[in-house]
């Protein structure tokens, strides 16, 4: 690829970036062999505006834009999908992937960062995506441990609240929603384009909230609120997982976690037990639009209780 000056780094620092590190030589170093890619597993490239596409694959949805600065993405699923990002990336771009934006610390969103960095390309994320990624973390699902990601695959520029890329004639726009779905998540917002790439923070079904990196109830329905209020009818809306949505889609979501999170807050606060809670059944007719197939409403309503009660014990201690 070829090396941008450091004109990109000041630029980033004056939109706000509070670090930039050092990037690694991609040119003294041996990039890992690559994986395979699954081979029942294709990529599918919507068109939503003038070089502006959504790749979906198995991981999380990717953001794309090309044009005459080169190619960006926004997150880069597994490890073993890249080969096939990079071919479908290919088909809209001469140039490889210059710029990797991650939503979020997640490996299904920043598994191929290892393969891109080491390939050269900038990888660009919250600061608390570094601090995470560059030390042990814990598989919030199964509770394993997860050893700190390899130096090439950690983001080398990275902010506190809010930075833009200036990149393509378009202003992407980043800005960090404190604990929501973890302490990681940013919002991408093409400007021009009137698209927004919420990462996790909106999903198709039930939204995981991963209390283990600082994700919080409250949290996530104050990022849905900060992006409505920043977002009109028109604005395509890019999920983490599932089809391309919109405002109302969106409104929909928050709305049904509001009411959710009040009615477990309730019962939390009223002392029920995590039993009690599930007995109660507080998503009962929100299921059958976003349990899905997976759904495990003792898991997921537990989890909602654990953070309620968190919650509750924080408002008492202040
Ligand atoms: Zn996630």
């Amino acid at each position: 690829m070829k090396i941008r000056n450091g004109t990109m780094w000041l630029a980033l620092l004056a939109a706000g970036a509070t670090q930039v590190f050092a990037q690694q030589t991609p040119l003294q170093q041996t990039p890992p062999a690559p994986m395979p890619s699954p081979p029942d597993v294709k990529i599918e490239t919507v068109n939503l505006a003038p070089g502006i596409y959504m790749l979906i694959g198995r991981g999380g949805n990717i953001g794309v834009t090309v044009g005459k600065d080169g190619a960006a993405i926004i997150d880069d699923q597994f490890a073993d999908m890249v080969p096939k990002i990079r071919a479908a990336v290919a088909l809209l771009s001469e140039t490889p992937v210059e710029f990797v934006i991650n939503t979020h610390l997640h490996g299904d969103h920043t598994g191929g960062n290892d393969a891109f960095g080491a390939a050269g390309a900038v990888i660009i994320a919250h600061d608390n995506v570094r601090k995470r990624l560059g030390s042990d973390q814990v598989n919030p699902s199964t509770n394993q441990p997860i050893p700190a990601r390899a130096r090439e695959a950690l983001p080398v520029v990275t902010f506190a609240d809010s930075a833009s890329l200036h990149f393509n004639d378009e202003t992407l726009e980043f800005t960090h929603l404190p604990n929501a779905h973890t302490e990681t998540d940013i919002v991408v917002r093409f400007k021009k384009a009137n698209i927004v790439h919420m990462g996790d923070l909106f999903v198709g079904g039930f939204p995981f909230i991963d209390g283990n990196t600082g994700g919080t109830f409250d949290g996530l329905i104050k990022a849905h609120a900060t992006v409505l209020a920043s977002i009109d009818d028109n604005t395509r809306v890019i999920r983490g997982h599932g089809p391309l949505g919109n405002k109302a889609e969106l409104q929909a979501f928050h709305d049904m976690l509001v009411v959710i999170r009040d009615r477990v807050a309730k019962l939390v606060k009223a002392g029920k037990t995590q039993e009690q809670v599930l007995e109660a059944r507080p998503t009962k007719e929100f299921e059958e639009k976003y349990g899905g197939t997976n759904f495990n409403a003792a898991q997921w309503i537990g989890r909602a209780y654990v953070d309620q009660k968190r919650a509750l014990e924080m408002r008492r201690k202040k």
